[in-house]
Order: structure tokens, then C-alpha cells, then sequence
């Protein structure tokens, strides 16, 4: 199985939007883009929307026949450990591997000292690109030693689900864009080769990037330095497809958390320039499309959204815990549920819509939304009615957000 060039992951926590998703990637065809939707769930948002990744591929495979779509598309295991990853294994055919908890582990001395003796003159000799200066063993070493285990755990996992796939039936992404801090480009080609060593036979690789990649909102840092860090990672994986043995069409993973608008430009230049691919990953922006089109039904489907809010901001400490490496939430900035449930649909709808040039959006108010899916899933089937109910509202506002705002940008100008 090859992933193609461009590739676009669709994250729909309750499982209703896979139809509106699908049809802006048809509508991204008819314009000339060729990108295959890989629908996405990690085992963390399976376990707070109580749902089994089966449901995943259900939805990917009734949205293709009812589109009638013939182009490929894929079923990704988000994020999934050895402990996890089971249940993904027979409906899956795309597993992004998580090794970020075993990056620091160190490695043994021999084991490093191996590693060191048969990759470390890329480095000694200056020939990585984005290298500043030449390495000494002692810096290679010190790399080796921060990443070969979890090089070392992504193969293992790998070879599991090879076993009962059989190798080649799936595609292989490994990411480390939750790990403490960002790989550099040297770090990036090292673990390119712990996996090429190991035989891995990757086709996507997430870092993580310079800045924050914070849930719902735009990029926060210096987009001068992203620029330099995308472009390194770009040469680095070139450089590695060319001197290790991976897969040709290996390309980077970029993980947004949704909505990095300041971000498509600049990459879409880049890639350009590389003639390179990219896989991008969303996951909320559909959830909080669904809240934006229940707000503006109005009634009770606004009551509904503004229940959920009221339930967030009383729970905000539990609901930001498993994001809070990526979420900045002050609570001073935050509309008191009281106040929300006074607004109009179109006052909730304009606090919550992502339009940094408009006075009425409120960036805490969205990532503090972005994270509450766990309120509506424990709604179960009062959530799930309302947006069947208002399935023509919310559809087409999935649609047109996915295409306008990401495909656009980004695939349109790459
Ligand atoms: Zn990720």
C-alpha cells in the first residue's frame, strides 16, 4: 500500500460528519487536487467518546459508496502504543505509531556505541543538511541515546501488526509531535535511520515542530523559525531516502490540532519548491463545526450547545488535563456560562467561529470547546438526535470549513 503525495486526515469524533468530510475532498478533485481522506482516531478519543475503532471504518467506507468515491483512502490508528493498538489491527490499514514515551529512555551503552559506529560519520563529516556545525561522537551518542529506544519500540510495533496484516497491507507512520520538546533536523535523520535499521518501512513521519500547536487555535511562535525547521525536516527526509533504505514517497506528518492558518502558506511554498507531499492531520475542527451549526439552529439545539459550554466550564480542569501540553485557557477570559446562556445563536456561533479579525471571537472560549466533546459524548444519544436533526445545517458548514480553510490554503497553493 502507497500513500500518495498529498493526504489529508479527517478526525469526526461522533462519527456523523465522514459524508460532509468526504465531499470536500471531491470537491478539492474537481479543482485539480488529488488527496486521498484518511480518517483518523486516536485510542484516547475512542476511550472518552466510548467508541470501538470498527465504527471508524464503517463511517469511512459508507461515506465512499455513498459518494461513489474510487480513489483510495485509508483508516488511520491515531497515535497508537503496543499497549493500544490491538483493536486497530483488523479494521485499520494506516497506524500512526507513538513512541514519544519512550523518547529519553536511554539506551545501552553497547547499543549506542553500535549505532554511533555505523551512522555517526553523517554527522562528524557535515553531511545533514541543516547541521549548524559537525557533530562529535559524544553529541551523536547523546542523540542515539535520547531516541533509539523509541525508534526500537515504533519496530516493534510495526513488526506486530505485520504479523497479522502481513507486511506491505498498511501504511506505517510514526510520530513524535507529543514528545517535550522539538527534534532537530540532526535528531530527525537519526531516528530516520534507527527505523531504516530496524526496516521499518515508514512513509509518513510526524515530528514536532518549533512553536505551539495549541487545540483549535492558530500557530503562537516565530513563523520565521517554523519556516526553517519545515524546510530542514523536508531536506532531512530527502537526504535520508536517498543514503538509508525508506520508502521514496516517505513525507512529513504534520499533527495541527487543528486550524494552523498562519501556517499553510509558508508550508505550501515550501513544498512547492521541495516538489514535496505532506500528510495533514485534523481532528477537532469538524467536532466544533457541528457546535457552531447546532448554535446557529437555535431552540433547543442551541440550549444544547450552551449546556455543554455551562458543563465545560465547571469541568475545565478535568477536561484540559489530557491536553495540557497544548491548550492555553485563561479562565479570566472565559464568558461565564450564565452570560452564554443569554447569547443568540449567532453570538455563540461568532464567540466560537475562528476569524482572528473579528472582535466577537474568543480563542479560549474555542479551545476550551474544542476539548468539551467529552461533555456531548457523555450526552450519548441527546447529542448524537441534534445532529442528526440538523444534519443539513451542520454538513454543509464541515464541508465548506475543510475545504476553504485547510484544502484550500494549503493543497490548492502547494
Ligand atoms: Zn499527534
Amino acid at each position: 500500500m502507497i500513500l500518495p503525495r498529498y493526504s489529508l486526515g479527517l478526525g469526526d469524533r461522533f462519527g456523523r460528519q465522514g459524508r460532509a468530510q468526504l465531499a470536500a475532498v471531491v470537491a478539492a478533485r474537481d479543482l485539480g487536487v488529488d488527496l486521498v481522506p484518511v480518517w483518523n482516531k486516536s485510542h484516547r478519543e475512542h476511550v472518552i467518546t466510548r467508541t470501538q475503532p470498527a465504527a471508524v471504518r464503517a463511517e469511512a467506507d459508507a461515506a465512499v459508496a455513498e459518494l461513489g468515491w474510487t480513489g483510495s483512502y485509508f483508516v488511520d490508528a491515531d497515535h497508537v502504543t503496543m499497549e493500544t493498538v490491538d483493536p486497530f489491527i483488523a479494521v485499520c490499514d494506516y497506524f500512526t505509531l507513538d513512541v514519544a514515551d519512550f523518547v529519553g529512555r536511554p539506551a545501552s551503552a553497547a547499543q549506542v556505541e553500535a549505532f554511533v559506529a555505523r551512522y555517526g560519520s553523517f554527522a562528524t563529516e557535515g553531511k545533514i543538511p541543516g547541521m549548524d556545525r559537525k557533530l562529535g561522537g559524544a553529541d551523536i551518542a547523546a542523540i542515539a541515546g535520547r531516541y533509539l529506544l523509541a525508534a526500537r519500540q515504533a519496530a516493534a510495533i510495526y513488526r506486530h501488526i505485520a504479523s497479522v496484516k502481513g507486511a506491505g497491507n498498511f501504511i506505517t507512520e510514526v510520530s513524535m509531535d507529543e514528545a517535550d520538546s522539538p527534534q532537530t533536523p540532526v535528531e530527525l535523520f537519526f531516528i530516520l535511520a534507527a527505523l531504516a535499521e530496524e526496516r521499518v518501512p515508514l512513509q509518513a513521519i510526524a515530528p514536532r515542530f518549533v512553536g505551539r500547536f495549541n487545540k483549535g487555535i492558530d500557530y503562537r511562535g516565530d513563523l520565521t523559525r517554523f519556516e526553517e525547521h519545515f524546510r530542514a525536516c523536508l531536506a532531512v527526509l530527502a537526504f535520508a531516502v536517498r543514503e538509508l533504505e525508506l520508502p521514496p514517497n516517505l513525507k512529513l506528518s504534520v499533527h495541527s490540532g487543528s486550524d494552523k492558518f498562519s501556517l499553510y502558506a509558508p508550508m505550501a511554498r515550501i513544498l512547492r519548491e521541495h516538489r514535496a507531499g505532506v500528510h495533514l492531520k485534523t481532528a477537532g475542527t469538524t467536532w466544533l463545526e457541528e457546535v457552531r451549526g447546532l448554535a446557529l439552529a437555535g431552540g433547543e439545539a442551541l440550549r444544547l450547545v450552551q449546556e455543554i459550554y455551562a458543563r465545560a466550564y465547571q469541568r475545565i480542569e478535568e477536561l484540559r488535563a489530557p491536553y495540557a501540553a497544548v491548550l492555553d485557557v485563561d479562565r479570566s477570559r472565559l464568558p461565564h456560562p450564565d452570560a452564554v446562556k443569554r447569547w443568540s445563536g449567532e453570538e455563540y456561533a461568532a464567540a466560537l467561529h475562528h476569524d482572528e479579525g473579528a472582535a466577537a471571537y474568543n480563542p479560549h472560549f474555542r479551545q476550551l470547546l474544542h476539548v468539551a466533546f467529552k461533555v456531548a459524548a457523555e450526552l450519548g444519544p441527546v447529542y448524537l438526535q441534534a445532529l442528526d436533526t440538523h444534519a443539513d445545517l451542520i454538513g454543509p458548514l464541515v464541508t465548506e470549513n475543510l475545504l476553504e480553510r485547510h484544502i484550500k490554503p494549503l493543497f490548492l497553493q502547494a
